[in-house]
């Protein structure tokens, strides 16, 4: 895993990797199951990633790291962990198992704050590995590790390295904070938890809040029942038309068989796969992948 953009480059922020991100929970449900997705519960505690100087740096490093492979269920796993010199923050070699190796950067002998950050995207890249779930380019794959580190319960340890101020300039991993922060909103509505105060640091937390706020968004989108009145307007008049609606929007229209029917299909805001519903009034529709019950007014 990579650390900062470069020392001297300004970390990248808002939503550049939304559309692998979204795929990426999607690939997640559909190689996982709902119930695989949901046994993913409680997150990782922020008491098990705390590891200071009183504490023996290997016994520690192995401690953190068997939390780790507990947190992301994955029976058996062992993980051997190293510190050496390198450019990256971590790296592991992924084998047949069960034991594995992962390297981490020298720095965090004395920097043991995000060790577990570090680890959370080495034991994700694990479970994808022994999942079989990956995708072909290699720059999308990093991006489907840190959704599901994030999505999986880990990788909010990942969103609370990333730090600014007068002596640090840090972030770990792939997506931006915004989208740690969309991803986390996104587990904390399906498992009905707050990672809010689990933050350590300021610069993540207001990320959580920006990422929030468009996980947020997903929730009214039409033809969701809780769309705001402009989108139910522009809903209604693409759908007199049958058109694809102009604005962005990811419904669609389609014929439904034979006859004038017509039905819509639209991402499910938890998952993102799309759901394919009648065309006509209020309806509970229940998506197929994740199972949410989808209150719509198509
Ligand atoms: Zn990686
Ligand atoms: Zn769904």
């Amino acid at each position: 895993m990579k650390e900062n953009d470069g020392p001297r480059r300004a970390i990248e922020h808002g939503f550049p990797h939304l559309a692998t991100v979204r795929a990426s929970i999607t690939a997640l449900f559909r190689r996982m199951s709902a119930d695989g997705i949901r046994a993913h519960a409680p997150s990782f505690s922020p008491a098990d990633a705390a590891f200071d100087a009183s504490e023996d740096l290997h016994l520690g490093a192995q401690r953190l790291a068997s939390a780790m492979v507990r947190a992301l269920r994955l029976p058996e796993a062992r993980m051997v962990v190293a510190f050496r010199p390198m450019d990256e923050a971590a790296t592991v070699e992924l084998t047949a198992g069960p034991e594995y190796f992962v390297e981490v950067n020298d720095r965090f002998r004395t920097h043991r704050r995000d060790l577990a950050a570090a680890l959370s995207h080495e034991v994700a890249h694990v479970l994808l590995h022994r999942l079989e779930l990956a995708f072909p380019d290699p720059a999308e794959n990093e991006i489907l590790t840190d959704t599901a580190a994030a999505y999986l319960g880990a990788g909010w340890l990942l969103l609370d390295a990333y730090r600014e101020d007068a002596l640090t300039h840090q972030r770990l991993g792939y997506l931006t904070p915004e989208e740690f922060g969309y991803v986390l909103a996104k587990r904390a509505a399906l498992f009905d938890e707050d990672p809010s105060p689990w933050f350590t640091s300021p610069q993540a937390y207001e990320a959580y809040v920006r990422g929030s706020a468009l996980a947020a968004r997903d929730l009214r989108r039409a033809p969701l029942a809780a769309a705001g009145p402009a989108a139910r307007r522009r809903y209604a008049r693409a759908r007199r038309c049958g058109l694809a609606p102009r604005d962005g929007s990811a419904y669609r229209f389609e014929p439904a068989g034979s006859g004038p029917a017509l039905r819509v299909s639209f991402p499910c805001p938890v998952c993102e796969q799309r759901v394919r519903v009648p065309v006509g009034g209020r309806l509970r529709a229940r998506c197929g992948l994740c199972r949410s019950v989808l209150d719509c007014d198509t």
